[in-house]
This record gives structure tokens, C-alpha cells and sequence, in this order.
């Protein structure tokens, strides 16, 4: 991953938490009320603790003997004492809430523009349920884990504050035996913590590629059951499912630990403390300790036991939520923007005329393999319908890509209306370009929208001049709900041609000065593809056009055939130019399909 000005927080010391959760300020930070409230009524409710010991230490005192006490007075106090509790806990748990929850909404949002702003060197690096683990489940694991963990950190550590205060009100020299203690229980807590962090991190990773397995599996699943594969994959899952497991359970072991230790410390704590109690109110010289006052003050600190522990336990749900939040936070940090012209770089004229010129382009997808493009030299005068041909693995989609900056040249100059691309804003310059391809990607949305993505609002009619020009307003029509019938997921409730022709008529709602054309008819049936043809023709008049195509007999009216081969051009001319010159094309045309080499 490329490094950044913000270092990534690779290992995080101790000392480093509070850095890391300011980090987070921005987020959750925002609903000051709420906080007020959280902290509030958690300080409330911790305050109604130390209550319980006090009212019984009266009780005790005077409560049974006769005295000023009233009887109704202790019952009546401490059904007093739980409302108070009751609805200062409900404060403060939807407060927290509250602040989860519009957090989330303000970093989710980041993250899902990051995406879609994202280098689209980021969609190789990692897979789509890697992505959608992280915006989606990641950051509100992160989020609800932190924030129960806070409320009980807040809870339980105002609750020990106040039960202390009263055992030191109570017994001062009793309580500091107490208070030996919990360096010993801070001690266990701060080794175990950072294995926990590490191995929290490791099942996240484990869990994204589980979630990769299950993902290839939905995408292939025709293809899986084709070869018979299901047993393979069953394997490849089952084993990634037991590592999850086996973190899943280091995890346990190191979390569960911290439970049975801080109990035993706890016990050892009270036994001393009765034991010296029982010595100190046995002692004449003590005399101080009352029997009301010994009750409260056990009472109080056997109280203090079970807060100690969830304070205890506290570490899991941070570190895991912590761990969780950060990925989200590390997407924000390494995930770049892509490169855009600055603002005043070139007064671009929009739209363009279409005017294309590759110069000495070279394309290397990585180090080791043989270039996708080679030192490729291309003019397009606008208006030109030129068409790329070659056998598969040539480099032509590569050099389309190029165009939009959907990929990068490694060298070379590409121009369109005579200024280099990097200096178009990359919004303009995506207008400027119309795209169907053979992989066609539909959102799962109506057919209107589908067409017109991206335009707002929808211009209805326009969309069915597209329908009627791509050859599928008949085939719409059909629907009961014409063009707001819901495509389904990718599309994937129409014909493959069907999908092409809604590519097609999307591209011609776009109505962009530069068309690229991808195989776009190569996956029709020979008389839709006659049909679309002449769609095609018609929008390509007047327009640039780059056309790649499988079959050679939809581009002999190009008004330039350039051919390639290994990432080079080998010749270019009319049709019949090159039928003349007897060259490659020449050759391919003599095949009735261009040689398809495994690629
Ligand atoms: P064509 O469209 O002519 O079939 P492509 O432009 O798709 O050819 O591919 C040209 C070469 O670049 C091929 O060898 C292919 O393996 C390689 N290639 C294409 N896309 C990528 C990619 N995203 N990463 C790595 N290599 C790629
Ligand atoms: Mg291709």
C-alpha cells in the first residue's frame, strides 16, 4: 500500500489510545449535547451506587433500635433511588447511541465518496466484499463496540469512583489496602490488551476472505457447478473458516483470561480487607467500626467487584472496535483520489471537437510482463470512424481505456482536441466519451435510470427515442412497466443482447462527441446485430468513433482499420487498401474470426 503523510497505526502503543480515539473526535464528536447527556446521567447514575450501603448503614445503626428513623422512610428511598437509576441509564445509553449513529452516517458517507472519487488502482487492490466489509460492517461493529464500551467505561469507572469515595468516607486506612490492588489488576489488563489487538486485526482480514470465497462462489456459481468444483471450494472454504475459527478462539483465551485473574485479585482484596476489619472492630483501641459501618463498607466494596471486572472486560470491545474504526480510518488515508487537472490548468473547449492523437504510448500493467501497449502512434480526426482489430490480448481495450484515464500511460502523450489529457479536469474529459463495451454493467435500478445515468432529472422522452434508435423500445414495451421495470441484479432478468442494446442506448442518451465502441455487438445474434448496426451507424455520423470489433464485417466501412498485435500498430488503411496491400488484415479477413490465442 503506498505510504502517506499520516502514518499508518501499524502497532499502537498504550499511550497512543487517547491519540487514537481523538482521531475519531471529528466523527463522533459532533452531537456536543449528547455528550453532555451521556456524561451527565452516567455520573448520576454511577452517584446512586454508593447510595444503596448508605441507606443501609442507618438501617443497621438505628433501623432495628428505636430512633428518629422512620420505617417507611428506607424501602420508599431506594424505589426512589432505582427510578432515578432507571431513567438516568436510559439517558445515557441513547445518547451514546445517538452519537454512534450520526457518527456512522458522517463516516460512512466519507468513505463511500472516497470510493467513488477513489484511483482506480484501489479496485485491483481489493476485492468488492473486502470494500464492502469495511464501509459497511466494519465501521459499525467499530462504532457500536466503542460506544457500549464507553458507556460501561464511563458507568462503571464513575460508579468505583463514587463507591470509593464512601469506602474512604467510611474507613480511609481500610481503603488503601484496596487500593493496592488495582495496579495489579492494570498490569494483567495492559499485556493482555495488546495481544488482543493484534489478534483482533488478523480475524478481520481472515473474515474478508471468507466473505472474497463466498462472493467468487455467487459470481461463478454456473460455472462452479459445470466442473464440478463445489467440493474443491467447499474445501477452500472450510479451511478459511477454521482459521477464523482458531483466531476467533485466541482471542476468547486471551479476553477470558483477563476475567478469572481479575476475580481472583478481587478475592484476595476482600479477604485481606475482612480480615483486618474483623482484627481493627475487635480491637478496643479501634472502637470506630460500628456494625452498620462494617455491612456498607463490605457492602460497598463487594459492590466495587463487579464494575472492576466490566472495566476489566472493557479492553475487548475497544480494541475491537478501535481495530474496527481504523480500517475504515486506514481506507481514508492510503485510498488516493484520482489525479486531476487543477482547476485553471487549460481552457478545454467543451464539448470537443474529437480531435484524438496518441504519441509514442506505452502501457505496462506490471513490471514483469510484456507491455500492453508499445510505442503505439494514433491520430483520430474528429468525426473519424476508426476501427482497432487484432487478435485478443492485443491491447486494444487497454488502448480505449486509455482515453477516459481509466488506465495510465507508463510513457507516451495522448491528446484530445490537441491538449494532453492529464490537463482536462477529469469530470470534462469523461463527458467528452460514450462507452459500450462487452462486459456491460447495468445497476440494479429501473431501465429508465439505467439509460440515463447519471442525468438528473430523467428526461423520459429522450429515453425512449434511445429505446427506439438501440432496437429495444419493442421489447420494452412488452413490460408491464415499460422503462421503470426493474432490471434486476446486473441485468440479469434480460437477454444478453438486450443488456447490449441498453449499453447502446445509454451510451446515446449520453450523446458525447467521442463514441467508444468495445465489441459492443459481438455479443448479438447475427440479425440483432443488423439491427443494431444500424443504430450504431446513425450515431456514429458526425461523431468520433473508436471501434473495436470481433467481426471483421461490421468495420469494412470504417474510414480507417488500424491493426494490431502485441501492443503494436502493424498496419492501417481503408478496407480495401488493406485487402490490396495483402498484409494481415488481409490474412484475418481470409478467416472468417481473427485468431484467438489463450490470452
Ligand atoms: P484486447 O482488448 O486486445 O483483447 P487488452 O487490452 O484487454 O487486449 O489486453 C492487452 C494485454 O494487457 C493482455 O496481455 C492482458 O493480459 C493485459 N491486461 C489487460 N488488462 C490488464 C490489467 N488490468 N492488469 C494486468 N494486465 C492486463
Ligand atoms: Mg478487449
Amino acid at each position: 500500500m503506498p505510504t502517506h503523510a499520516d502514518p499508518a497505526p501499524a502497532a499502537p502503543a498504550e499511550h497512543a489510545l487517547l491519540q487514537r480515539l481523538r482521531r475519531l473526535w471529528p466523527y463522533f464528536g459532533q452531537y456536543r449535547l449528547g455528550w453532555v447527556l451521556a456524561i451527565g446521567s452516567t455520573l448520576l447514575s454511577a452517584l446512586t451506587e454508593p447510595a444503596i450501603p448508605a441507606l443501609l448503614k442507618p438501617l443497621l445503626d438505628e433501623g432495628f433500635t428505636e430512633g428518629d428513623l422512620q420505617l417507611w422512610m428506607v424501602p420508599t428511598a431506594i424505589i426512589g433511588l432505582f427510578i432515578v437509576r432507571g431513567l438516568a441509564q436510559f439517558a445515557s445509553k441513547y445518547a451514546l447511541s445517538r452519537i454512534a449513529a450520526d457518527g456512522m452516517v458522517v463516516l460512512r458517507q466519507q468513505l463511500f465518496e472516497r470510493l467513488l472519487q477513489a484511483d482506480l488502482a484501489l479496485f485491483s487492490r481489493q476485492s468488492a466484499s473486502q470494500l464492502a466489509n469495511t464501509i459497511v460492517y466494519e465501521v459499525q461493529t467499530g462504532a457500536t463496540l466503542l460506544v457500549q464500551a464507553l458507556l460501561n467505561l464511563g458507568r462503571d469507572g464513575f460508579t468505583v469512583a463514587a463507591l470509593l469515595a464512601y469506602l474512604i468516607y467510611l474507613n480511609w486506612k481500610l481503603t488503601l489496602i484496596v487500593l493496592v490492588l488495582v495496579p495489579a489488576v492494570a498490569l494483567i489488563l495492559k499485556v493482555l490488551s495488546r495481544r488482543l489487538y493484534l489478534v483482533t486485526r488478523e480475524s478481520q482480514d481472515a473474515t474478508d476472505e471468507l466473505a472474497y470465497v463466498v462472493e467468487e462462489n455467487v459470481l461463478s456459481h454456473r460455472m462452479v457447478r459445470l466442473h464440478q468444483a463445489q467440493t474443491q471450494q467447499g474445501r477452500r472454504f472450510a479451511a478459511l473458516s477454521r482459521r477464523l475459527r482458531d483466531l476467533a478462539l485466541k482471542a476468547t483465551r486471551a479476553s477470558a483470561a483477563t476475567m478469572p485473574l481479575s476475580q481472583l485479585v478481587a478475592a484476595i482484596a476482600l479477604s485481606t480487607v475482612i480480615a483486618i476489619a474483623l482484627s481493627q472492630g475487635r480491637g478496643s483501641g479501634g472502637g470506630a467500626v460500628t456494625v452498620g459501618g462494617f455491612v456498607a463498607f463490605i457492602g460497598a466494596m463487594l459492590m466495587l467487584v463487579s464494575p472492576t471486572r466490566r472495566l476489566a472486560d472493557v479492553v475487548h470491545p475497544v480494541t475491537r472496535g478501535l481495530a474496527a474504526l481504523e480500517r475504515g480510518l486506514e481506507l481514508l488515508d492510503t485510498v488516493r483520489p484520482e489525479a486531476d487537472a487543477p482547476a485553471a490548468a487549460a481552457s478545454v473547449p467543451t464539448p470537443a471537437r474529437g480531435d484524438i492523437t496518441l504519441r509514442n504510448v506505452s502501457v505496462r500493467y506490471r513490471d514483469d510482463a510484456a507491455p500492453a501497449l508499445d510505442g503505439v502512434d494514433l491520430q483520430v480526426r474528429a468525426g473519424e470512424t476508426v476501427a482497432l482489430v487484432g487478435p485478443s490480448g492485443s491491447g486494444k481495450t487497454t488502448l480505449a481505456n486509455l482515453l477516459p484515464r481509466f488506465v495510465a500511460p507508463t510513457s507516451g502523450q495522448i491528446e484530445l482536441d490537441g491538449i494532453d489529457i492529464t490537463r482536462w479536469p477529469l469530470a470534462t474529459l469523461r463527458a467528452q466519451f460514450a462507452l459500450v463495451s462487452q462486459d456491460v454493467i447495468m445497476l440494479n435500478d429501473s431501465i429508465a435510470a439505467n439509460v440515463a445515468l447519471g442525468a438528473e432529472p430523467i428526461d423520459r422522452e429522450r429515453v425512449q427515442r434511445c429505446l427506439q434508435q438501440a432496437n429495444l423500445a419493442e421489447h420494452v414495451a412488452t413490460l408491464a412497466q415499460g422503462m421503470d421495470t426493474l432490471v434486476g441484479h446486473n441485468a440479469t432478468e434480460l437477454s444478453g443482447g438486450q443488456r447490449q442494446r441498453l449499453a447502446i442506448a445509454r451510451a446515446l442518451y449520453k450523446d458525447a462527441p467521442v463514441l467508444l465502441l468495445d465489441e459492443a455487438t459481438s455479443a448479438l445474434d447475427t440479425h440483432s446485430e443488423r439491427l443494431v448496426q444500424q443504430a450504431l451507424n446513425t450515431v456514429m455520423a458526425g461523431r468520433t468513433t473508436l471501434v473495436i470489433a470481433h467481426r471483421l464485417s461490421t468495420i469494412e466501412h470504417a474510414d480507417r482499420i488500424v491493426v494490431m498485435e502485441r501492443g503494436r500498430v502493424m498496419e492501417q488503411g481503408t478496407h480495401a487498401e488493406l485487402m490490396a496491400r495483402g498484409g494481415r488484415y488481409a490474412r484475418l479477413h481470409g478467416q472468417s474470426l481473427p485468431a484467438e490465442p489463450a490470452a
